[in-house]
């Protein structure tokens, strides 16, 4: 059905989008503007698929077709020209999507479907930054994509139901189970899992409880696998701050707004597990999960 995907970002989604598809035998163009962000995902790419052959989900074998697949490229209009589907995953940023949209749609031949995997960013709004709103919609991988079975599927105001019935096909090619949605912000995974994720920071911040008691809580409470302050480093703070600060604008309601615990944090670059820094401290190879200094008593 397509030939050539073209995923824009190399960051923590950017690249599991394009391991999926590379090793369900489809040849991916893999951008970003910046070099090492492409240099580092392929090596994250590599380590992911060496864990699948540790769990015999693949060989060595197909790692290395699946490696083969993917191409990376700095320069966008040339990676997406022969794309006849685009996945955008790059920073969660209402304006630089609409300029990326923009580019897509001059850049790309007609037929290509544009895809998004914003976390809340409207689709219709992304849309009509094109000349092709019937072919734009949104595919929201979940993190991390190679493992997670969910696909949610955006239909903006105008998307084709062709195109929707297009998406939803290939997600499950994929192996993966699609939900399709409307288009109102955040969706649905993001319109319930945010406002958790702000009331635990909100929790820390009043000094309900510490990180590892509010993680401990939920997770042996609520049977979840992991607690919300666990989960939010691991989305990226920047990432969840973005997407309530759309939830918040988009339906003015006080408990969508960014705890400023979070708005701090995220101004001094403590990003979660991609800066190295956020609720707990990650450093390479460590087995435990440890508090971040700033937050152990
Ligand atoms: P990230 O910060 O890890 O990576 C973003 C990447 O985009 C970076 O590598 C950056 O260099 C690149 N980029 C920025 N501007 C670009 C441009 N103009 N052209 C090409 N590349 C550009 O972010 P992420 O967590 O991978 O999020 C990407 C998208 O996926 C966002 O829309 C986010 O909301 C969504 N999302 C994130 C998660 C999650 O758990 N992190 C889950 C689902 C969806």
């Amino acid at each position: 059905m397509f030939q050539t995907i073209a995923v824009i970002g190399s960051g923590t989604m950017g690249n599991g989008i394009a391991h999926l598809f590379a090793q369900h035998d489809y040849p991916v163009h893999l951008i970003d503007i910046s070099a090492a962000q492409l240099e580092k995902a392929l090596l994250t790419i590599s380590k992911n698929l060496d864990r699948q052959i540790a769990k015999g989900i693949l060989t060595e074998e197909q790692k290395k077709s699946a490696l083969a697949r993917i191409r990376s490229f700095q320069d966008i209009e040339e990676g997406v020209a022969s794309a006849d589907l685009v996945i955008e995953a790059a920073t969660e940023n209402a304006e630089l999507k609409l300029n990326l949209f923009a580019r897509l749609d001059q850049a790309t031949p007609p037929s290509c479907i544009l895809a998004s995997n914003t976390s809340s960013i409207s689709i219709t709004k992304i849309a009509a930054a094109t000349n092709r709103q019937g072919k734009v919609i949104g595919m929201h991988f979940m993190n991390p994509v190679p493992v997670m079975k969910l696909v949610e599927i955006i239909n903006g105001y105008s998307t084709e139901k062709k195109v929707t019935e297009q998406i939803v096909n290939l997600s499950k090619r994929l192996g993966k189970t699609p939900c399709v949605v409307n288009d109102y912000p955040g969706f649905i995974a993001n319109r319930i899992l945010m406002p958790m994720i702000n009331e635990a920071i909100y929790s820390l911040y009043e000094g309900v409880a510490g990180v590892a008691e509010i993680d401990a809580i939920m997770k042996l409470g609520m049977g979840h696998p992991m607690g919300p302050l666990q989960l939010a480093d691991f989305i990226g703070l920047d990432t969840c701050h973005a997407i309530l600060k759309v939830m918040y604008e988009g339906m003015g309601r006080p408990h969508h707004a960014p705890c400023p615990l979070l708005t701090n944090m995220v101004t001094a670059g403590c990003l979660g597990v991609k800066s190295g820094e956020g609720f707990y401290s990650y450093t390479p190879g460590a087995k435990e999960l440890t508090v971040s200094q700033r937050f152990s008593s």
